[in-house]
C-alpha cells in the first residue's frame, strides 16, 4: 500500500466532467473528460482561451468543488476538500490589507497549528527567498503590484506544498514587473530552492507557457478538454529569441487556430455555431483597425498570428478574439497560425463609411442566427419593438448567463454600427426606430 503511494503521481486526473446548473434549468457543461497527471519534478502549463475551463479545473485540483463525474486523485487518494501539500496562488492579490507582510505570509502556517517560533522563522524565510526582504513589516497598500504578488507566492510557499498551483499569476502586473517576477521563480526553481515539488500553472499566454513549462496542455473551448500535450525541451534559461523558441510558440500558435474552421452551414448543429455563437464584446473600430492593418502593408491580406500579435502589442488571447469575431462574420479566416482577409475583408479595407457600414449589416444578418431572429421579429411585430429578454432568453439555452450577456452587449453594439436596429438601456427594449 506504502510502495503504491509512493508512486502515484501528484495529481491524476481521469475523465473528469464539470457542469454548472444554468437558471433556465439545462446544466453547461464546463469541462468534458479531462485526463491530466501530474509527476513529481515538473512544471505543467494549461494554456486555453478564458472561459475554457482553467480555473474550474484548478479549483478541482484544489479540493474547493468537486468534478460532476470522473477522478481526481491527490497521491492516490481522491480529492475531498482541500488536500495537504497543494497551496495556490491567485491572480490577483488576495491580501488581508489589515495584516503585514509578514503576519500575510504567516496566516498559512496558523491553520496548520505550526507553533508561533517555528511560524515566524518560516515566514521570514519565505519573505527572504522570494525577495522581500526589509519589507516584513509592510503593509499591503505600500507595496507595488509586483511586491503584493510577492506576498502571495511567500504566502504559499511557506507551507512547503508539494504542488503550487498558479491561476494567471502575472495577468494583473504590468509587463515589466511580470517579467522579473517570472524568471526570479525559473531561477529559483532551477538552484532548487523553492520549498515545492511541482507547479501547475494556468495561462493564457503562450510564450509564458513555454518559457516556464516542461509541458504544456492545450485546451480547447466549449466544452473545455484536453486538445493537445507537447513537452517543451528546451533547456533553461530560455531565450524568446532562440529559433527553437520561436518556432514552438508558432507552433501552439498554429494549433490553436487549427480548430476555428470556418464554419459550414452544415454545422448549424455543433456548439458555438448557430444560435450558440458566443459573441465576444469587441469593438468595430477595433475590427476595422484590424481589418485595414491586415489589408495594408506589409500584410496585404494575411499575416502570420504570432507576427501580427507582436506588431499590434497583443496578447493571443486577445487576437484571437478579434480574429474569431472577423472569421464568424466571414472578413476573414484563420489557419494554420495565420490569419487571411477575404474577398469581402478586403472590399471593406478600400471602403467609405457608409458602405462599410451597409456590408457589415449585411454580414451580420446572414452570417449571425441571433441577429437574424431580432431583425425578423422587430419586422413582423405591429410596433416593431421586443424586449431584450426575448433574445437572452433564447440564447441560455445554449450558453451560460454571463456568455448570453456579452453576447447581447456585441449584438446591440454592431447593430448600432451597422444602423440594423436600436436599443434603448433604459427600457431594454430594441426596436426598428431611427436605425438610420
Ligand atoms: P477560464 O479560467 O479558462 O477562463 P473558468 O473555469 O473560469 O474559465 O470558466 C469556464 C466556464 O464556466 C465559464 O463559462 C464560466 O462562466 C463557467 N463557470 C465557472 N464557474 C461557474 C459557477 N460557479 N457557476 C456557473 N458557471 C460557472
Ligand atoms: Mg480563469
Amino acid at each position: 500500500m506504502l510502495d503504491q503511494i509512493a508512486k502515484a503521481p501528484l495529481i491524476d486526473i481521469q475523465q473528469v466532467c464539470r457542469s454548472f446548473p444554468k437558471p433556465s434549468g439545462k446544466d453547461v457543461v464546463v469541462l468534458e473528460n479531462v485526463d491530466l497527471s501530474i509527476k513529481e519534478g515538473e512544471i505543467v502549463g494549461l494554456l486555453g482561451r478564458s472561459g475554457s475551463g482553467k480555473s474550474t479545473l484548478l479549483r478541482i485540483i484544489a479540493g474547493l468543488i468537486s468534478p460532476s463525474s470522473g477522478q481526481a486523485q491527490c497521491r492516490g487518494a481522491t480529492i475531498d476538500g482541500p488536500p495537504v501539500g497543494i497551496s495556490m496562488v491567485f491572480q490577483s492579490f488576495a491580501l488581508f490589507p489589515w495584516l503585514t507582510v509578514l503576519q500575510n505570509v504567516e496566516l498559512g502556517l496558523e491553520a496548520k497549528g505550526v507553533d508561533r517560533a517555528e511560524r515566524r522563522k518560516l515566514a521570514l524565510a519565505a519573505i527572504d527567498l522570494i525577495g522581500l526582504d526589509g519589507f516584513e513589516n509592510a503593509f499591503p497598500k505600500e507595496l507595488s503590484g509586483g511586491m503584493r504578488q510577492r506576498v502571495g507566492f511567500a504566502r504559499a510557499l511557506v507551507v512547503h506544498p508539494d504542488l503550487l498551483l498558479m491561476d494567471e499569476p502575472f495577468s494583473a502586473l504590468d509587463v515589466l514587473t511580470a517579467e522579473t517576477l517570472r524568471t526570479d521563480m525559473i531561477d529559483l526553481w532551477i538552484e532548487g530552492r523553492l520549498p515545492i515539488k511541482s507547479v501547475l500553472i494556468v495561462t493564457h499566454n503562450i510564450e509564458e507557457a513555454v518559457l516556464m513549462c516542461d509541458r504544456i496542455l492545450v485546451f480547447s473551448s466549449n466544452p473545455g478538454r484536453v486538445a493537445r500535450e507537447l513537452k517543451v525541451d528546451l533547456p533553461h534559461p530560455r531565450n524568446r529569441l532562440d529559433p527553437a523558441f520561436r518556432q514552438l510558440v508558432d507552433n501552439i500558435y498554429a494549433l490553436m487556430t487549427q480548430r476555428t474552421e470556418p464554419r459550414t452551414p452544415a454545422m448549424e448543429g455543433i456548439p458555438g455555431t448557430g444560435m450558440g455563437m458566443v459573441l465576444e464584446p469587441v469593438s468595430t473600430n477595433i475590427l476595422s483597425g484590424l481589418i485595414e492593418a491586415l489589408a495594408g502593408a506589409p500584410y496585404h491580406g494575411q499575416a502570420d498570428l504570432p507576427v501580427l500579435a507582436g506588431t499590434l502589442q497583443l496578447e493571443a488571447d486577445e487576437l484571437f478574439h478579434l480574429g474569431e469575431a472577423l472569421q464568424l462574420l466571414r472578413f476573414a479566416q484563420l489557419s494554420e497560425g495565420d490569419i487571411v482577409l477575404t474577398d469581402a475583408g478586403k472590399k471593406f479595407a478600400h471602403m467609405e463609411t457608409d458602405s462599410r457600414k451597409k456590408l457589415f449589416a449585411e454580414h451580420l444578418l446572414t452570417y449571425v442566427p441571433v441577429i437574424g431572429l431580432i431583425r425578423r421579429v422587430l419586422d413582423e411585430r405591429p410596433n416593431h419593438t421586443a424586449p431584450a429578454t426575448r433574445f437572452r432568453n433564447e440564447l441560455e439555452d445554449y450558453m451560460t448567463e454571463s456568455y448570453a450577456d456579452d453576447t447581447l452587449k456585441t449584438i446591440v453594439s454592431w447593430s448600432r454600427y451597422a444602423e440594423l436596429f436600436a436599443y434603448d438601456e433604459q427600457t431594454e427594449m430594441f426596436s426598428l426606430e431611427n436605425p438610420q
